[in-house]
């Protein structure tokens, strides 16, 4: 009895382990893949130069030259 109690225990945590390590990677791998930023891509008419800004404006000015111009769209 004592020593299928100790089997049971050995073959338990490995067990254990693989479900964590599973948790943890399932946890990583959402943080890995959700977007890095929600800003939005802008590229000046005027110098071409590309930058971003907050996603909810609608027109941006140009950190360069002062532009104002629209979300560029790929
Ligand atoms: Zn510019």
């Amino acid at each position: 009895m004592k020593t299928d109690e100790l089997i049971m225990l050995y073959a338990l945590i490995p067990v254990v382990a693989i479900i964590g390590y599973y948790f943890y990677f399932a946890k990583r791998r959402k943080q890995f893949t959700k977007p890095v930023t929600t800003e939005k891509i802008f590229r000046c008419v005027n110098c071409k130069m590309v930058y971003t800004d907050d996603e909810d404006v609608g027109l941006s000015p140009c950190p360069n030259c002062g532009t104002t111009n629209e979300e560029f769209k790929f």
